[in-house]
């Protein structure tokens, strides 16, 4: 077989290449893809009347075209929510997040956090220039947030001591509320939405399988071939092997499988590429 443009992989990075590679006049595109599905990570899959997404994913469209583009596709199959997150603690909920909302915790777990979180606002604490996620922790919110909120919650989720855990990931994943925002939050019901996922879409129907479902309808028939896993590469030849289809000579290549899976199939590599490989562990597809 040859083409212009082989993609290889299925999931939304190669759908959606081989889909504006095709609006800009590539003469032919082959998207090959191992598993029976598209959508890769943002797939689903559906037992009985449940539809379980493989991780939960979420429509935050804040770029035009990307909003225009996934609105379009979804066409009815999509709402707005709002986030509804609360958090058990103290035996009791208190909204998320638990940094500008302990209204509602007993009242010493009330002033501590609040008197810790107000001893950082009145006595800065230095920190290192790239500091471990506690001592930021305790520096930004104080420690009695830190203590029956912040640590408990990231070390279950991170499953790491977080006196071992960098920051630099934190960004806009963990609301940092203004003073008057925590004293507020202390004292009455917030009305203020935090955080980057306060509302977000989602499909109605078919969960966010129908994403990458709808993107691969775009594309003309025979364009994206499941079951198909490459399992070779001769970048110098530019051909590919794919088991179900052979030998695919390509003029363009565009890898969108996991770079160390590529990097296994693929050769001749340069020899730098070579080193750095040997040096990162990693998984493989099948195993
Ligand atoms: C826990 C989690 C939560 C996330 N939440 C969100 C969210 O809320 N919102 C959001 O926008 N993004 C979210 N993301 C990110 C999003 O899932 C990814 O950015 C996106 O799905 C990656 O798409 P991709 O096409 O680059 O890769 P993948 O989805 O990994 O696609 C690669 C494809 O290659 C295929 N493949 C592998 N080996 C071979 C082979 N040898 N031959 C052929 N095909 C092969 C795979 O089966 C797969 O389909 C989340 C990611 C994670 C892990």
């Amino acid at each position: 077989m040859n083409v212009d443009v082989l993609v290889l992989g299925g999931g939304l990075a190669g759908l959606s290449a081989a889909y504006h590679l095709g609006l800009r006049g590539a003469a032919s595109r082959l998207v090959v893809e191992a598993k029976p599905r598209v959508g890769g990570t943002a797939g689903s899959v559906t037992k009985g009347a449940y539809t379980f997404d493989y991780t939960g994913h979420l429509l935050h469209l804040h770029d035009e075209y990307g909003k225009g583009l996934i609105l379009d596709l979804l066409k009815d199959n999509v709402a707005a929510h709002e986030r509804k997150a609360w958090i058990w603690s103290q035996k009791t909920y208190t909204r998320y997040p638990f940094q500008a909302n302990v209204k509602g915790l007993p009242r010493e777990a009330v002033v501590d956090c609040l008197a810790g979180f107000l001893e950082t606002v009145h006595r800065p604490r230095p920190l290192a220039k790239d500091p471990d996620f506690l001592s930021w922790s305790r520096a930004t919110f104080g420690d009695g947030i830190t203590r029956r909120f912040m640590r408990p919650y990231n070390e279950k989720l991170w499953r790491t001591p977080l006196a071992k855990l960098t920051t630099e990931w934190q960004g806009r994943f963990v609301p940092k509320p203004s003073p008057s925002e925590v004293v507020y939050g202390a004292l009455a019901e917030q009305n203020a939405l935090f955080g980057y996922n306060a509302s977000f879409r989602y499909p109605v129907r078919g969960g966010i399988q129908a994403l990458p479902d709808a993107l691969a309808e775009r594309l003309e028939p025979g364009v994206v071939r499941v079951e198909s896993p490459v399992t070779a590469v001769d970048l110098r030849e530019k051909v590919a092997q794919v088991r179900g289809i052979g030998e695919v000579r390509y003029q363009r290549l565009v890898n969108t499988l996991p770079l160390n899976v590529f990097l296994d199939l693929a050769t001749p590599l340069p020899a730098d590429v070579k080193a750095a490989k040997k040096t990162s562990g990693g998984i493989r597809f099948g195993t």
